[in-house]
């Protein structure tokens, strides 16, 4: 696999947004090489939340698996009082404004953690904190999803999405705010890594069409390229929402299935539909960055 063999077109199936253990994913950089390979996916990247220190591994597994790869991260940020997530791709995982950025960024966590859960605790639930410690890879980047972990494994809840309707979002037992990275320093440390800076998930944030607007105006102001379009989280109407908001401003669309766990997530790595037409397919503008298998020198 190289540059000349791998077609950059519409229907390639990228997968470019998932979670291993170093952020809040169940798996592996290497399980996650092997599990995107079996599905037949064809461009991959890693985008753990504010961490970019799974690249490398992900990278020299998805190589032994002639699997091309851009690293990648998923940046959490405030903006107009919610937080939202700006996923970087292509990015050089040792930039040193990125690096100190994101370890800036995964500051506060620890100290969020223990007030989530002393509000648990209140809630009736003891012991959180070192519940989620548990199911936690890296202890610099304790999350909401290590939680929702510890809460299906003492019974409170049934599974994850259900501990996500009664605590740990606002107005519940275990919500926390947080005031994240900016979306000015998100999309600067990114393009300063030479990557790609992108709109996560954007109809999970329930901004008002206006604040909406404003979000996808300043992102293209500040040099930000690409908005998800086909994502797990999405309905149909969603993804054709999005699809349109892309064409209007001028933003390149993105596919992945933000994979976190086996047991978890409902759309496995690779499966998600094609993007809708018309649209112009975000690892157009990455092919520099994507990381090629080595291949025994043909001459060509
Ligand atoms: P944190 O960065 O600690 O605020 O945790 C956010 C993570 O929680 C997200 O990246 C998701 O993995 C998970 N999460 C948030 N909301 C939900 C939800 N409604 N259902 C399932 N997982 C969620
Ligand atoms: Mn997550
Ligand atoms: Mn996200
Ligand atoms: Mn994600």
């Amino acid at each position: 696999m190289n540059a000349s063999t791998l077609s950059l077109d519409a229907a390639l199936n990228a997968d470019l947004h998932c979670h291993s253990t170093v952020s809040d994913g169940t798996q592996s950089p290497e399980w996650l090489a092997q599990r995107a390979a079996d599905n037949g996916v064809r461009l991959w990247a890693l985008t753990d939340h504010d961490e970019v220190a799974g690249c490398a591994r992900a990278a020299a597994a998805a190589a032994a698996l002639q699997l091309p790869f851009l690293a990648g991260v998923e940046i959490s940020i405030t903006y107009i009082d919610k937080t939202v997530h700006i996923v970087g791709l292509g990015v050089d995982p040792e930039h040193p404004g990125l690096v100190e950025g994101l370890r800036r960024t995964r500051g506060g966590r620890d100290e969020r953690a223990r007030e989530i859960a002393q509000q648990l605790a209140e809630a009736g639930i003891p012991g959180a904190y070192e519940g989620a410690l548990k199911f936690v890879g890296n202890p610099d980047l304790i999350s909401r999803s290590h939680f929702a972990r510890f809460l299906v494994e003492v019974g409170a809840c049934a599974d994850v999405p259900e501990v996500f309707r009664h605590y740990l979002t606002e107005g519940k037992p275990g919500f926390v705010p947080h005031r994240w990275a900016s979306l000015e320093q998100s999309v600067q440390w990114i393009t300063d890594a030479g990557g790609v800076a992108i709109i996560a998930h954007p109809a999970r944030y329930d901004f008002t069409p206006q604040e909406e607007h404003i979000l996808f105006s300043r992102f293209k102001e500040l040099g930000g390229q690409g908005v998800e379009v086909m994502t797990s989280s999405h309905s149909e109407a969603e993804v054709q929402k999005y699809a349109q908001m892309a064409r209007d401003y001028g933003l390149y669309a993105s596919r992945g299935s933000d994979f976190h766990s086996p047991d978890e997530s409902r759309i496995d790595l690779g499966t998600l539909p094609a993007l809708p037409g018309g649209l112009q397919p975000v690892w157009q503008l990455l092919g520099k960055r994507i990381r090629y298998p080595h291949t025994a020198s043909t001459g060509a």
